[in-house]
């Protein structure tokens, strides 16, 4: 018994990137700890796209279900014509500065989901706004929840089929992002006491030169690390990652980016492990066993 708990207690499973319904995700907190507890996960971040709203939630069910439950957020920033998703760990969610930014960036969710709808209604596609906003939360407005009303309006089969045919460049629903500053966003990060982090940095349809320059210019700015595993990544690409990360001096983090128990995403807590030679985010954090 008492080695079993010693064991317990110095294994550890992080999943430090996921999303619920306070998003785009399709669980609740509630739903999305338990299902990350099953899963062996020990620490789990909640970051929701450009809000908190289920932090509170999480963070009760986290202290029933024993794991430990990190603040967080996503956050989408527009960096020289691309759009780039920063992570917050840590944040303090009361913080003012913070909850400006992720308010205005909601409202801008609204503004571009009134126009991504108007282009569906120019391709024949009727009543997208209120369709798409039947599946979000109060707040939060996105294109996974048009893509659900486009599916279930059968002018798709699943989720890679909607957007490859309707909310991509180029496409009859494609709105291009005005999202925040890099700049701003590290700032507000670093100043509700948070850790910044790149995330998913191999996905972004950027060339190599570029996003080395993402990397100079986030490091320079205050960031901390880079999702060097993540759910959507190609195991050779965490070899990559993981150098890149050496390279600028920038530490690993590890996020399955789940969103929902559906095959189509990672599942929650299944992310390939970190290299031997990174330095994981919670290396310094004082409440893991190292
Ligand atoms: P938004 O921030 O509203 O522009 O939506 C971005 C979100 O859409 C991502 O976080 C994913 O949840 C989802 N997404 C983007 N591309 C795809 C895709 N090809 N297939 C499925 N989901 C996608
Ligand atoms: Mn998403
Ligand atoms: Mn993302
Ligand atoms: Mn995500």
């Amino acid at each position: 018994m008492t080695a079993f708990y010693r064991k317990m207690s110095t294994m550890t499973q992080f999943d430090l990137h996921t999303h619920s319904t306070a998003s785009d995700g399709s669980l609740s907190p509630t739903e999305l700890v338990k299902r990350a507890k099953l899963q062996g996960v020990t620490h789990l971040a909640l970051t929701d796209h450009d809000g908190t709203e289920g932090i509170r939630e999480a963070q009760d069910i986290a202290q029933e279900e024993d794991i430990c439950l990190i603040p967080g957020v996503e956050i989408s920033v527009s960096w020289h014509g691309a759009t780039v998703h920063i992570v917050g760990l840590h944040v303090d969610v009361e913080n003012d500065a913070l909850q400006k930014g992720l308010s205005l960036l909601r409202d801008y969710r609204h503004e571009r989901a009134v126009k991504i709808a108007d282009r569906l209604d120019k391709a024949g596609i009727k009543g997208a706004y209120e369709g798409a906003k039947q599946y979000a939360s109060e707040t939060m407005l996105g294109r996974v929840h048009f893509a659900k009303f486009l599916i279930e309006k059968g002018y798709a089969k699943d989720m890679g089929d909607v957007f490859k045919r309707f909310l991509i460049k180029n496409k009859p629903g494609y709105v291009s992002g005005d999202w925040a500053l890099l700049s701003d966003t590290v700032n507000w990060i670093n100043g509700a006491g948070g850790q910044a982090v790149i995330a998913h940095p191999a996905r972004y349809k950027m060339t190599a030169t570029k996003r080395r320059k993402l990397l100079a210019e986030f490091k320079d700015l205050g960031g901390a690390a880079i999702e060097v595993a993540s759910g959507s990544q190609h195991p050779e690409e965490v070899r990559t990652m993981g150098h890149l990360a050496n390279e600028f001096e920038l530490l690993a983090s590890a996020g399955s980016d789940f969103h929902s128990p559906d095959k189509n995403y990672s599942e929650v807590g299944k992310i390939a492990n970190l290299p031997p030679f990174v330095t994981p985010i919670w290396s310094k954090w004082p409440y893991v066993v190292q």
